[in-house]
């Protein structure tokens, strides 16, 4: 078994880190601080680069980026803590549209959101609808060429920001409930949408959204009239891939051994010399490790062309669950400091460490929560019995 990476690989990650390094700049990571985890600068750059194209599987008509160098890109990025909300929703949004949108959507919104001219959000949650997303209930009924749409959607990330929603409605309701389904590209600027903010506890902003009479032709709508599930199925299969966070933790673990490393104890002891604190520090460590394996493992698929399934449940399970314990661990070590938060002048490394303790629990729900990736493992891969 070989551990090594490609040598293209290792060529592209050093070209990551030195675009980081011209390109990422510290305001662009306080800038998220108001909850949009995006920057322009660093999108555009981005996608000049041709990153948001590489990353679209070469069959659909991408740049088909190996797989690995897809996961280095996203590793790197996250490793410099680069504000990156957009750059997944590009990816998966285009695969859609690519997989089945037609020949009219691949001309009007591709290009523009491969450039980053374009920004995209997903609004496939309801309030009643998250887990369950093919009970969605927001209607659109056909009307000769147009379609009208109704209905509201929760936790709309970056609509506030976006230029598109990609929609997905109940276009027939007689239907079981995962075949009435269809979905539309819709521009934001539609006539009939209201945005409303929904802050978060992790800082990040989300937002309802809700469409009254949304007018929209049919040559928007994504895939077949009630054929959404499968539209959806392309989506959950990119977003649960090497599109989703694996390395949360590392920025919470440097943090974590600068303050061991500079702080003492009431007895004169450096905190690094707890070996509870060392304990900590290494099993973290080896969880990155871990999660590293999950995910290259799960690239190194793709990029032999096993479309992967399952993998992409287990790297998101393990990483999201293992950060929300790291940072917990961590905050602990703190003590009252890690009371501390970002606008507080003394707070440790700009309250890294609490910053990410309100994150962290996000990441074990957006993108399906643990226990649905946990009744996922269950099923395909050790093949227990469904529960529900
Ligand atoms: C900050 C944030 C950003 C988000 N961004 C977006 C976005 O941009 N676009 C979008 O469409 N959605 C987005 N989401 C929605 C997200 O995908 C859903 O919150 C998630 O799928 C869970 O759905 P729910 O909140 O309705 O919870 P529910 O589905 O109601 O789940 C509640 C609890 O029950 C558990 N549960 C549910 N079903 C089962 C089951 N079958 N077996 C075992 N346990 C179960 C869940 O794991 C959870 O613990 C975002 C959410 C958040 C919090």
């Amino acid at each position: 078994m070989d551990f090594s990476f490609p040598p293209d690989a290792v060529e592209f990650r050093a070209e990551v880190k030195q675009f980081l390094a011209d390109n990422l700049t510290e305001d662009m990571i306080v800038a998220t601080h108001d909850g949009t985890i995006h920057s322009a600068a660093l999108h555009r750059a981005m996608a000049d680069r041709g990153w948001l194209s590489g990353a679209v599987p070469e069959e659909l008509g991408g740049g088909g980026r190996d797989p690995i160098e897809s996961l280095v890109l996203i590793e790197e990025l996250q490793l410099a803590r680069a504000p990156i909300d957009a750059m997944g929703v590009a990816i998966v949004m285009v695969s859609m549209i690519l997989e089945h949108g037609s020949d009219f959507l691949k001309g009007e919104a591709v290009p523009r959101l491969l450039s980053g001219e374009s920004l995209g959000c997903f609004g496939y949650s309801e309030p009643e609808s998250g887990s369950d997303v093919a009970a969605a209930r927001t209607r659109a009924v056909r009307d000769g060429d147009e379609w009208i749409i109704n209905g509201s959607k929760m936790w709309t990330t970056m609509a506030h920001v976006a230029d598109y929603v990609i929609l997905l409605t109940r276009t027939d309701p007689d239907m079981a409930k995962h075949k009435g389904l269809t979905f539309f590209l819709v521009p934001l600027d539609t006539p009939g949408i209201e945005i409303q903010p929904v802050h978060t506890m992790g800082t990040e902003r989300s937002n309802a959204t809700f469409y009254d009479n949304v007018r929209i032709n049919d040559s928007w709508r994504v895939g077949d009239v009630n054929g959404g599930w499968a539209v959806m199925k392309t989506a959950l299969k990119y977003e649960r891939g090497i599109a989703g966070g694996q390395f949360p933790s590392p920025p919470v673990i440097d943090a974590a051994l600068d303050w061991a490393t500079t702080n003492v104890r009431v007895d004169g002891s450096a905190v690094i010399d707890d070996p509870t604190v060392r304990e900590k520090l290494i099993r973290a460590m080896i969880d990155v490790e871990v999660c590293r394996g999950f995910a290259y493992h799960t690239a190194s698929l793709a990029s032999e062309g096993v479309m992967f399934g399952v993998e992409g449940s287990m790297t998101k399970l393990f990483s999201s669950e293992s950060y929300k314990k790291h940072c917990r661990w961590f905050h602990d070590m703190l003590g009252p400091e890690g009371l501390l938060t970002h606008d507080e002048p003394d707070a440790h490394m700009g309250g890294r460490i609490e910053e990410n303790l309100r994150h962290s629990p996000v990441t074990a729900i957006y993108g399906g929560t643990s226990e649905i990736s946990r009744n996922l493992v269950a099923e395909v891969h050790l093949g227990l019995p469904r529960t529900r």
